[in-house]
């Protein structure tokens, strides 16, 4: 199970500490540790750092009020976000020569939604591959550092032919950062390759270039690339122009997965299975498998209605979802396709018994126990399916008619091609 992120906190204002507490538990779901002076701050960094996303720190504390905290932190390795309640030049070159996620005024509601997104974003490119292409060592590095400061996961190449090989390599990059004048391929070249491939709305790419030529960012944008970067650049504006690409990713991620998936059980919806049950097959059949569909319907779900009302049915379709997908967790598309039926696609090799896999899933569900308000409900499920080598459309009417053969012969059953009597209760 996936671990709960956790943000420490320095601050000696009870009334900010709280308050940013607060919605980082109940906005983000993240847990909270707060310190109000350094001294209590090094002691919970000495003993825990690796327990931390991110710090956040005020720049004065009663026992530390020049930044000390900062240095600390940053020498320990702990990811930080300076706070502070005054606006200084000389205070903020400094910060940002630092090798600090970023600085934030503690001056307005404004700043704590940007609090809150930088924490956020930070915890997602944590799982997040970033590619660097460019033939100069030095700046590779310089700019692998700084991404790492983001949390990226960062990966290096040092021209066009060996990013390419990367890119094959680690299909989930989601942003690659590219020089343009370099040996072997350029960037132009880069580009093209990597849009024959990767739209803009699955990879982002930004150009970065050194050359004065006036309508370079233009051309490296009409080839593909979503930006550009000059160099030299200013450390904000290379984390700004990081951050938005990124951030236009995730949300196109984001829409993406409210139009797919079901938003009560988290499954693929029905658009999602015909969007992509075509391909799923094409690649099933391209790999030497076999593949088939089952239809399965809840028995007697108006009666977990009547009996427990509308919520407890709903606990009990979240339940059936996430056995349903835990059973058919490999290679399948498992969809909600409305109400209390799903649709499983699921690819297999072709000496395994399909109707067994899914006499499997009916007894485990048959077994399962769901527990809504310190009761316990039991359900069953029927199941048609088709594994005949037919068109999606005929496949999905067989599964549909068999259902309805399992419902009429008394349900809590599977009923296969062809129909398994050892399987039939
Ligand atoms: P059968 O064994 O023949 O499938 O009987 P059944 O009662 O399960 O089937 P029927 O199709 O008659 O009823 C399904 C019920 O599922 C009716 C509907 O109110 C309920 N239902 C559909 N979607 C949802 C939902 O999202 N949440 C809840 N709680 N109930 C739902
Ligand atoms: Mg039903
Ligand atoms: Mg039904």
């Amino acid at each position: 199970m996936a671990v709960t992120p956790t943000v420490l906190i320095v601050e000696d204002s009870k009334f900010f500490a709280s308050m940013l507490s607060r919605r980082i538990q109940d906005e983000l779901g993240y847990k909270v540790d707060w310190k109000s002076t350094y001294a209590d701050a090094v002691k919970i960094i000495d003993c825990c750092r690796d327990n931390y996303l991110v710090a956040l720190l005020d720049l004065n504390l009663p026992d530390a009020p020049n930044g000390e905290i900062i240095d600390y932190a940053l020498q320990k390795g702990i990811p930080s976000i300076v706070f502070t309640g005054n606006f200084d030049v000389e205070q903020r070159n400094k910060f940002v020569t630092w090798n600090l996620v970023d600085y934030i005024l503690k001056d307005s509601n404004a700043s704590v939604e940007l609090l809150l997104s930088t924490i956020k974003r930070l915890h997602k490119n944590r799982s997040t591959k970033v590619l660097v292409v460019d033939d100069s060592r030095t700046l590779r590095d310089s700019v692998a550092m700084l991404l790492r400061t983001q949390l990226f996961q960062v990966l290096e190449a040092g021209d066009g032919v060996e990013a390419l090989e990367v890119l094959e390599e680690n299909p989930d990059i989601k942003l690659v950062l590219t020089d343009y004048d370099m040996p072997r391929m350029d960037g132009f070249d880069l580009i093209r390759k990597i849009r024959a491939e990767h739209s803009k709305n699955d990879l982002a790419i930004i150009g970065m270039s050194a050359s004065d030529e006036e309508v370079l960012s233009a051309r490296l944008i009409k080839t593909g690339a979503n930006d550009f970067i000059p160099k030299p650049f200013h450390i904000e504006e290379f984390h700004v122009r990081i951050n938005h690409a990124v951030e236009m990713l995730n949300n196109i991620e984001l829409i993406r997965d409210l139009s797919y998936k079901d938003p009560l059980t988290r499954l693929y919806n029905r658009r999602y299975f015909f969007e992509n049950a075509d391909k799923f097959i094409e690649r099933s059949t391209k790999s030497g498998k076999s593949h088939c569909v089952g239809m399965l319907d809840i028995d007697f779900f108006k009666k977990v209605n009547d009996t427990y009302g509308h919520d407890g049915g709903d606990e009990v379709l979240k339940m059936v979802s996430a056995i349903v997908a835990e059973h058919f967790s490999e290679d399948a598309i498992v969809s909600r396709f409305g109400g209390e039926e799903f649709c499983v696609l699921v690819s297999h090799a072709p000496s395994d018994n399909m109707v067994g896999a899914f006499d499997g899933l009916r007894q485990g569900v048959e077994r399962a126990s769901i527990q809504y308000e310190g009761q316990e409900v039991k359900v069953t499920i029927s199941v048609g399916i088709c594994c005949e080598p037919l068109e999606l459309e005929a496949m999905l009417k067989l599964s549909d008619s068999r259902l309805y053969t399992a419902k009429e012969g008394g349900r809590n059953r599977v009923v296969g091609d062809p129909p398994s009597p050892n399987v039939r209760r």
